[in-house]
């Protein structure tokens, strides 16, 4: 973990206050365990859906979220990544299907009885309101001592690396650091989960790195469970736990980052996530270890057998773009069990430390490689060789 080690004062401080945190979670979280016996989802969606009028913005979907986990809603705007969320907050009613939150029911229980810590895009603090007042917020409805409010607000100043700021108003406070402030607001009551919507598309790209790093520590340190919305692939492949992609409002593949970028179930996720390629072909060959797969220019290509294909079948062959190795023509030798291709540089972007070709294959046909910048970069018009391995191509089924 990145904070571990030997770090500055105002770290130690920081992991300090997350410890004493976690503590007083860890024996509610043992009571609660002690108390059902068993470990169940932090939260769970059965059969929820929601329409608004005619428009369907969340279909039908089961989902269950493991306490401690940060698990990211993510797709395309108007997926409906925010309705559910919304959902959970309790600021919109389901039209059917149920939540949990630690097994109970809340579809009935009001937004104040729900104890959720809620992050938005555009931080949302009082702005008549001093930075002490902001944090505390939550915790004056909730019989808190005046003692305890001070010391909690401290803390949690203290987690998210800003102590010393309380007699601040927010407009004295840069983009980032308000967004720190709504995170100590949101974590000082010790929610049972944390919501946070698209919390970091406010800030430019070098304090968006920063911060997601810095969610991604308290998130850790703390261990809270927490649902993420983004529409950032990176933001969504870096942190999560789990990622739900979806599309429509339905629910198109859920698993850990690595199995959705490396397995992804459909081509919508496959083109969502990362830049792929995609080469068309039937399987005409089936053994124990590869699939042989005849694609359009007639050559025959080889994947991984994940026994789920047989001969026949209609496929998509699915090729990150980092994946390929690209050599100059007149010094490549063909590797027996590899793929590879001839083609022509057709265009390219250099883009510091790697260069985006499109390569020519033939009429009408090319493919997109991102080549990490080891060796030399290929000029447009050159001709040169392409090979991939087998398990690097993925397949998925062609969808009607
Ligand atoms: P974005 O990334 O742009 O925020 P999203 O994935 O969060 O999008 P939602 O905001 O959940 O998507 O919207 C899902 C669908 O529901 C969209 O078609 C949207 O227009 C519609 N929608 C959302 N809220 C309402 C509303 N209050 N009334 C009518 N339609 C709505």
């Amino acid at each position: 973990m990145a904070y571990e080690g030997t770090q500055g004062p105002e770290v130690q401080r920081q992991l300090r206050a997350c410890r004493s945190f976690c503590a007083e979670t860890a024996n509610r979280e043992r009571e609660s365990t002690l108390a059902t016996g068993k470990k169940q989802p932090m939260v769970q969606f059965k059969g929820i859906m929601k329409k608004f009028g005619k428009v369907m913005a969340v279909e039908k979907m089961d989902f269950d979220i493991e306490e401690g986990s940060l698990v990211t809603l993510l797709g395309p705007s108007g997926c409906g990544k925010t309705t559910l969320l919304r959902m959970v907050a309790g600021l919109e009613q389901p039209t059917e299907g149920d939540i949990f939150i630690k097994g109970v029911r809340i579809n009935d229980t009001p937004i104040h009885k729900r104890n959720l810590g809620m992050i938005f895009q555009n931080y949302a603090l009082f702005p008549h309101k001093t930075i002490f007042d902001n944090v505390a917020f939550g915790l004056k409805y909730r019989n808190v001592s005046r003692d305890e409010i001070r010391q909690k607000v401290n803390r949690a100043l203290e987690m998210v690396r800003l102590p010393g700021v309380e007699n601040r108003m927010p407009s004295q406070l840069s983009g980032g650091q308000q967004q720190r402030i709504a995170m100590a607001r949101a974590i000082v009551i010790e929610p049972d989960v944390l919501l946070m919507d698209e919390p970091l598309s406010a800030l430019d790209e070098n304090l968006r790195e920063e911060m997601r790093r810095e969610v991604d520590n308290l998130q850790q340190l703390l261990g809270v469970t927490t649902i993420f919305v983004t529409h950032d692939q990176r933001e969504a492949l870096s942190m999560s736990d789990q990622i739900l992609v979806m599309k429509d409002g339905s629910k198109q593949q859920e698993g850990d980052p690595q199995t959705v970028y490396n397995e992804p179930v459909n081509h919508f996720v496959a083109d969502f996530l990362g830049h792929s390629n995609f080469i068309r072909g039937e399987i005409v060959a089936v053994d124990a270890l590869h699939v042989k797969i005849r694609i359009e220019t007639g050559d025959v290509l080889l994947a991984d057998n994940r026994g789920n294909f047989t001969v026949g079948d209609r496929v998509e062959l699915v090729v990150r773009a980092q994946r390929f190795d690209l050599f100059p023509k007149e010094e490549f030798q063909a590797k027996e069990g590899m793929n590879s291709f001839e083609g022509r540089i057709k265009d390219r972007s250099y883009m510091g430390g790697e260069v985006s070709y499109f390569i020519e294959l033939g009429v009408d046909r090319e493919i997109h490689i991102i080549s990490m910048m080891r060796t030399r970069i290929y000029d447009i018009g050159e001709k040169v060789s392409v090979q991939v391995a087998p398990h690097h191509c993925h397949l998925i089924a062609i969808e009607n």
